[in-house]
């Protein structure tokens, strides 16, 4: 059976978890209130339907609760976003994901229930500037406030040798999980795994070892 998906809010961002979700094969039922925006993609998705999510009735009425996985991208209408959120978890929902608009926003969201917590405009706000400061950060991923993933260039300073000569868990706490190299992917080199020059190295760690490493080895 096909996974459903409902996608609430037809901004840019719900618009484009609706043509991802397609893309993969999943039924999305994509709801807004404006008549323009759902017509905007009646031909796109499973079904399209203008309705108010803040209007109970005519969420229980789409059989929203049948809905594996329920996504809130409503804008600016903060309101209307923690309104829905809460409906829908009183309907029974199982798992939702919002989008929220501020850290203001975000706290309310936390605070009654919602599973997942998007914040698109700040996260990749964050992940552009850390490829900004260093040239060879291609990629950030926060796991936690003080623990990330980079996806990083190894620098000429690098290449040619080993992991075990770079010695980078003894020397600086993080790991290299896997090695892009061209088309290959080479997942949890071993020490004597050599690096070669344009080699993307994905390495997780706590930020500060990983600011260390990025300081000493580029
Ligand atoms: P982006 O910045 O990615 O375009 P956004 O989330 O800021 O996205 P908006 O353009 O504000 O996007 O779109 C939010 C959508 O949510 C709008 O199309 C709006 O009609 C819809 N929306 C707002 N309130 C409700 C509601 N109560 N019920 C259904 N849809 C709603
Ligand atoms: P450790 O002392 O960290 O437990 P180990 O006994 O696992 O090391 P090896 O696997 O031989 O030893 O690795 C030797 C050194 O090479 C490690 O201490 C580490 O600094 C480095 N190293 C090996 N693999 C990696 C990796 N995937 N990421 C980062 N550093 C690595
Ligand atoms: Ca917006």
């Amino acid at each position: 059976m096909k996974r459903q998906f409902a996608v609430i809010g037809l901004g840019r961002f719900g618009g484009s978890v609706c043509c991802a979700l397609i893309e993969q094969g999943m039924e999305v039922l994509a709801i807004d209130q404006d008549e323009a925006r759902v017509n905007k993609y009646r031909d796109l998705v499973t079904h399209a339907v203008v309705a108010d999510a803040t209007d109970e009735q005519a969420l229980k009425h789409l059989g929203i609760r049948n809905f594996e996985h329920v996504i809130i991208a409503i804008g600016d209408n903060i309101q209307a976003s923690i309104l829905t959120t809460l409906i829908l978890d009183e309907l029974g929902v199982e798992h939702i994901t919002v989008k929220a608009q501020n850290d203001y926003h975000e706290k309310v969201l936390t605070k009654i229930g919602a599973e997942r917590i998007v914040h698109p405009e700040r996260d990749m706000g964050v992940r552009l500037a850390h490829h900004l400061l260093s040239k060879n950060v291609l990629d950030y991923l926060e796991l936690s406030d003080k623990h990330s993933i980079i996806e990083i260039i190894a620098s000429t300073k690098m290449s040619g040798k080993t992991l075990m000569k770079l010695d980078v868990r003894a020397k600086f706490g993080c790991n290299v999980m896997a090695i892009k190299r061209g088309r290959e992917i080479i997942v949890s080199p071993q020490a004597t795994q050599l690096i070669k020059e344009e080699d993307i190295l994905i390495v997780i760690g706590a930020d500060e070892d990983i600011k260390r490493f990025e300081h000493e080895m580029f």
